[in-house]
């Protein structure tokens, strides 16, 4: 019974038990300031920390360059992957345009052979007519037919022009569309040579960058890529080099560079806000990663 006695019963226990009581409550408060990283004696760990950010910069920095070297090829691609479907889209749209001009000239064609049958068929009549009146309203008859052709040949005119306009039209985005086709197919090229030349250099750094991630506690994690979105190098801890920041060259101050060779706890630059790490510490997760 007595072993399985919890910590408020021992209270009340022998002395002895009491004292072993209370070690194990140090030892388990001891162990959960371990985990949660707010024991003091955490030199070691801080170390840890700002070598596995210092490893991790390292890496995101070789991908980083992978991706320098895609340059604007992706942009570029996407860009002329949009012309293209854009052309496409025009080259739609002025052929249907066209099709439809063509029909409308066909109808009007078709009118004025209809109106011409018509003047034919009044001309005759006008040969047989009983009296005046009747001839009179043929020839009405006949000059309005004629006014409709004529209007018809008018109209015929515009869309003809019209559509010798729409032509233009499509065989500029027609040509357009060529040499855009062409564009993407060599800057396609140019990029899937280097993705493919780089791609497995890159799948490896970043399951590099996985791994070293979950060493890495969350907190920290986000902050650091966070600094390191608003770096325009894309760096997030540097070295201090001349009593300076690697980062922003400011000067770091003298108390502020004894508290990062002390590894005591992580130090920011006041300016930039990046994660400090002393040349020294730096050198040693160097030849750690050759
Ligand atoms: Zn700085």
């Amino acid at each position: 019974m007595a072993t399985k006695t919890t910590v408020t019963k021992a209270k009340a226990a022998q002395p002895a038990e009491k004292k072993a009581a209370q070690i194990i409550e140090k030892n388990s408060k001891k162990q959960a300031g371990n985990l949660d990283g707010t024991a003091d004696d955490k030199d070691l760990t801080v170390e840890e920390r700002l070598s596995a950010l210092y490893q991790l910069q390292k890496i995101v920095s070789q991908i980083d360059e992978i991706k320098t070297l895609r340059g604007d090829l992706p942009l570029e691609v996407q860009d002329l992957e949009d012309e293209v479907v854009g052309l496409n889209t025009r080259l739609t749209k002025f052929t249907h345009e066209i099709k439809e001009i063509n029909a409308t000239i066909g109808q009007k064609k078709h009118e004025i052979e209809e109106s011409r049958v018509k003047i034919e068929k009044y001309k005759t009549q006008q040969e047989n007519v009983r009296n005046n009146r009747e001839y009179d309203n043929l020839s009405k008859e006949i000059e309005y037919q004629s006014l409709e052709i004529e209007l018809s040949e008018k109209r015929i005119r515009e869309f003809t022009a019209e559509k010798e306009r729409r032509d233009v039209e499509l065989n500029s985005a027609n040509e357009l569309l060529k040499e855009r086709k062409l564009d993407l197919k060599v800057k396609k090229n140019e990029l899937d040579e280097i993705v493919t030349e780089t791609k497995h250099e890159e799948e490896q750094l970043r399951n590099k960058v996985k791994e070293l991630e979950t060493k890495i506690e969350p907190r920290l994690l986000s902050a650091f890529k966070r600094i390191r979105k608003n770096a325009r190098n894309g760096l997030a801890i540097v070295t201090v080099q001349r009593d300076a920041c690697g980062g922003c060259f400011n000067k770091i101050p003298a108390q502020s560079q004894l508290d990062i060779c002390q590894h005591k706890k992580i130090i920011v630059c006041e300016y930039c806000g990046r994660i400090l790490i002393d040349q020294e510490l730096a050198n040693e997760n160097e030849s750690e990663n050759e």
